[in-house]
Order: structure tokens, then C-alpha cells, then sequence
């Protein structure tokens, strides 16, 4: 028997006359995804793309898990392929159902036909194959409300396509599809899920995070790298930018009122991070901030951050609570790694009584206290990059 995986459009089918480019990298990210899973052939056509695999020893069920983490994969269907021959489809289909059906109480048959020379109308198709499986499954019943097992049956170009199980996809548009941004990521629980929700939108991933040794230990650097080999998982290959921070640190709080350290700090994170977007054509800067959640994520702190930023701050966590944002956090495995508790540079030299309105004049002059150019300048000519792939692309 021929098993095909039919991937369907998300958000792609509804793109006009430029949908042919979007399909072109939604494909080229499956391909890479899939590569070190077998071979497989690839045929696009009617806002499906099948993948066929080609050797035997490809196992299907982690072909899936797979496909449910790309962007702009709306559904995915594993499918028997037939002749499109009526009797064939009942009698082999019937066998081939027997796995989803020996268990559930009741389905209904959903037939599509756009082959429209194929002899038998939709509503036949439904009739016909509902009586072969009613036949041969006499414990089931039809119910077309509120089915356990929906059998589809699509007689195609190419052939007769028969599944019992529709999984829905990750949704949102192919990575690439929509530029470059480069992500603040932290060690906590909101930066990696605003990286994954932009991902989702199309964008390419990369991400900036600042470290303070002997303040910040390895561990904590290491457990940053863990989450971006797990966000590559969604987000595909995510350069890492490694800033050293601690001098910028250090002479901060030499040099500073103490509270403004929160907000200056994040105005000298944009700056260093406002070089890497240009130097790399990133469009745009995420953080995982989210208002009100502390004191640097007031209005007036993150309009005063936002002056120096050379970029659109993106924010897509913003008005979320911490148990929605949390909840993705699980869904993307990085939950377990982002509270491992280890200290962020944030939470080194924090103020006891941080500004929650500051005022943009008082944090200027505040800043104009030391001239922090240089060591920017230095933290930019150190800082560490590396690769993360996603997984068989090493
Ligand atoms: P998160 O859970 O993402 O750490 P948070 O609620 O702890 O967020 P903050 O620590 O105030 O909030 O950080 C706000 C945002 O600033 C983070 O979401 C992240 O985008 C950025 N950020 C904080 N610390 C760092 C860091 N060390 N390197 C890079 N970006 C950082
Ligand atoms: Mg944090």
C-alpha cells in the first residue's frame, strides 16, 4: 500500500499572485527539516504539497511530529493512494481504516472531488464508502454532527487519497517568508516565546543576549544556548550574538543614579543591539516584555527604551498574561530550562527602588553621566557568534 503525507496551506492559500514564493520556501523548510528522517519525493498542487517517502525506513509518525512545528502548514492528512477506481477504494480502504475505526463508536465519510470526471458525485462517494465501512464495522454508527473519526475521501488529480485523522498545523507563515529580527533573549520564560511568535508571523530568528561574568555564571550562558537549540526546533538555524556586558555594568553603576540602572541598562542593550541589526539587515527587535510585569515594563520605562532604538520593537507577548505565556512556553518545551535559577544580567546590580515613571529627560542626563561609547564599542568588537541548527543540519 502507498502512503503519502498531504500538507495543506495555512494562511498561503489565501496569498494572491505572489503565493508561488511563499509555497517555494514553505517547501524548501520542509525539505530541511525532514532531511535526516529518510527520502522523500515532493509534488505541489492544489495548496497541497504530498511528500512520499521513497525509501522504506522512513517512519511516518515522526514525519508528522516534525511537520507540526513548520510555519504556514495549515493541516497535515496521512493518506492511503489509490487508482481512482470506485471498488478499489472501498475494498482496500476499508482494511486500511481499521486501526482508527475498531475503537471509536461513531464517524461519517467526507468526500471531495475535484476531479470532476471521476463517475461518482460527492454525496455518492459519501454513501457508498459509509456502507462498505458500516458493512464491515457493524458496531459503528454514522453521526455527521459530532463524529469520532472523520474518513476523507479525495479524488484528486493524481489519484484517490483516504484518511481518518486531520492534524492541525503550527499555523502562521513559512519562516523567511517576512525578513529578519533579531531577538533580546534572556534566560526566562517570556523572550523565548516572543522569538517563537515572530517566528510564526515568518520572520528569521536570530538572537542577542548580554552576559555579565563573574556576576552571571556559565550555567546560566549554557542554559541561553539550550534555549536557542530548542527554539530552532520552530524558528529553523538562529544565530547567536554574545555580548559581553559586565564592564557596561560595572561602570553603570559606578557612574549612574542608582535608580535609573534598570532603564538605562535596556537603553545600552538596544544601542549595542541597534549595530548588530544594522550590520546584519535585521527589520526589527523582539523582547519578551510584556506591561506591567515589572518596573523596567511600565509605559514610560518602555517609551524611554524605545528612543534609542534605531528599529520597530516588537513586543508580541505584550498583552499577554504569565500563565498565556506560559502555557506556550510548554507547548515549545522551553519552560523546564527557562526556571532553572540562574541569575540574568538583569538581576545583577538591580536598584531597590527602581523608577517605574521615569522621565525621559532624567534618564538622558542621568546617562550623559558617563560616556558609555567606548565600552559599547569594545562589548561590540567582543562579542561572541555562534550557529544554532536545526537538528540533521549540523
Ligand atoms: P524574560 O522572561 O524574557 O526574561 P522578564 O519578564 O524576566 O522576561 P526582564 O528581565 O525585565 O523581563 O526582561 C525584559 C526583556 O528584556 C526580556 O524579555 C528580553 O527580551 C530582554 N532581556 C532581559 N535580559 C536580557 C539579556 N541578558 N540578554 C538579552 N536580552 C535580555
Ligand atoms: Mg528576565
Amino acid at each position: 500500500m502507498r502512503e503519502v503525507i498531504m500538507v495543506k496551506y495555512g494562511e498561503i492559500a489565501l496569498k494572491g499572485l505572489n503565493k508561488g514564493t511563499f509555497e517555494d520556501i514553505l517547501i524548501k523548510n520542509i525539505k530541511r527539516r525532514l532531511r535526516h528522517l529518510g527520502k522523500f519525493e515532493y509534488m505541489r498542487r492544489q495548496s497541497t504539497v504530498y511528500i512520499e517517502p521513497v525509501s522504506h525506513d522512513a517512519d511516518l509518525d515522526e514525519v508528522i511530529e516534525k511537520l507540526k512545528t513548520i510555519f504556514g502548514i495549515g493541516a497535515i492528512q496521512r493518506c492511503a493512494v489509490y487508482p481512482k477506481d470506485f471498488e478499489i477504494i472501498k475494498e482496500e480502504s476499508v482494511k486500511y481504516l481499521e486501526t482508527a475505526l475498531q475503537f471509536a463508536r461513531t464517524f461519517k465519510v467526507e468526500a471531495k472531488r475535484s476531479d470532476k470526471t471521476f463517475p461518482l458525485k460527492t454525496p455518492d462517494i459519501q454513501m457508498e464508502l459509509g456502507g462498505a465501512i458500516l458493512e464491515a464495522y457493524p458496531h459503528l454508527s454514522v453521526d455527521v454532527h459530532n463524529p469520532e473519526v472523520t474518513v476523507m475521501c479525495e479524488i484528486r488529480d493524481k489519484g484517490a487519497y483516504v484518511s481518518a485523522e486531520r492534524i492541525i498545523g503550527a499555523g502562521g507563515m513559512p519562516v523567511g517568508s517576512s525578513g529578519k529580527a533579531l531577538l533580546l533573549l534572556s534566560g526566562g520564560i517570556d523572550s523565548p516565546v516572543a522569538g517563537y511568535m515572530m517566528a510564526k508571523r515568518g520572520l528569521i530568528v536570530d538572537a542577542i543576549h548580554f552576559v555579565s561574568p563573574p556576576y552571571t555564571s556559565d550555567r546560566a550562558l549554557m542554559k541561553v544556548e539550550t534555549l536557542c537549540e530548542k527554539l530552532t526546533a520552530y524558528c529553523g538555524d538562529v544565530r547567536f550574538f554574545c555580548v559581553p556586558f559586565t564592564e557596561i555594568q560595572e561602570a553603570l553603576r559606578d557612574n549612574c543614579p542608582q535608580e535609573y540602572f534598570t532603564v538605562i541598562m535596556r537603553r545600552l542593550m538596544i544601542r549595542i543591539a541597534n549595530h548588530f541589526c544594522k550590520e546584519n539587515e535585521y527589520g526589527a527587535l523582539v523582547t519578551g516584555e510584556s506591561v506591567g510585569q515589572v518596573a523596567s515594563q511600565t509605559l514610560r520605562a518602555i517609551q524611554c527604551t524605545d528612543a534609542v532604538a534605531e528599529f520597530p520593537v516588537f513586543r508580541p507577548v505584550v498583552g499577554m498574561d504569565k500563565k498565556e505565556i506560559t502555557e506556550i512556553a510548554r507547548h515549545i518545551d522551553t519552560f523546564e530550562t527557562s526556571i532553572l535559577p540562574y541569575e540574568d544580567c538583569c538581576t545583577v546590580f538591580t536598584p531597590k527602588h527602581p523608577k517605574t515613571r521615569p522621565d525621559i529627560a532624567d534618564i538622558e542626563k542621568a546617562e550623559a553621566m558617563y560616556d558609555f561609547t567606548d565600552l559599547i564599542n569594545k562589548a561590540i568588537r567582543d562579542t561572541e557568534i555562534k550557529l544554532f541548527r536545526v537538528e540533521g543540519n549540523e
